[in-house]
């Protein structure tokens, strides 16, 4: 299914509903108010825009309400990355991870753990990629350029 977007600023309500679910809005408001400088009530509509794309849910709890994240983070961070895949030619999802590698922050382990994933995906990846972009949307040099006259 294809899931709603997230604006950067509900995205960072997620992360608190993540990490606490069950939040009631004053937590919610309690985290993030100082830090992003928002007013409770942008929060509140933050959650119910959330609560709108049915990214989260409101439970009524005594006089309060706690908000429960529908989505996980793992499957939202796999929607975004995704529509980053799908939005560049397969032949230049390189420059996303070399971009990711080079802008990134990683422990040794972590590289290590790069380094030895990348080696096992080199047994079964193509010599070489085929481009399946629109013509007319590539720069990638596959297309005999017919379509730039
Ligand atoms: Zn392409
Ligand atoms: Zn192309």
């Amino acid at each position: 299914m294809e899931r709603e977007t997230m604006s950067q600023a509900e995205w960072q309500v997620m992360r608190v509903l993540w990490a606490n679910p069950g939040a009631t809005s004053a937590q919610v408001i309690a985290s993030l108010s100082q830090a992003y400088n928002w007013q409770g009530v942008t929060i509140k509509t933050l959650l119910g825009r959330l609560k709108n794309k049915f990214l989260v849910t409101a439970e009524k709890s005594g006089k309060k309400f706690q908000y429960f994240p529908l989505v996980s983070e793992d499957e939202q961070l796999r929607q975004s990355l995704e529509s980053l895949q799908a939005s560049v030619c397969n032949t230049k999802q390189v420059d996303l991870v070399r971009l990711l590698i080079e802008t990134g922050q990683f422990s040794q382990t972590d590289l290590e753990q790069i380094s030895q994933l990348a080696l096992e995906k080199r047994d079964q990846a193509p010599e070489r990629l085929i481009c399946n972009c629109i013509p007319g949307q590539c720069t990638c040099g596959q297309h005999g350029g017919y379509y730039h006259g």
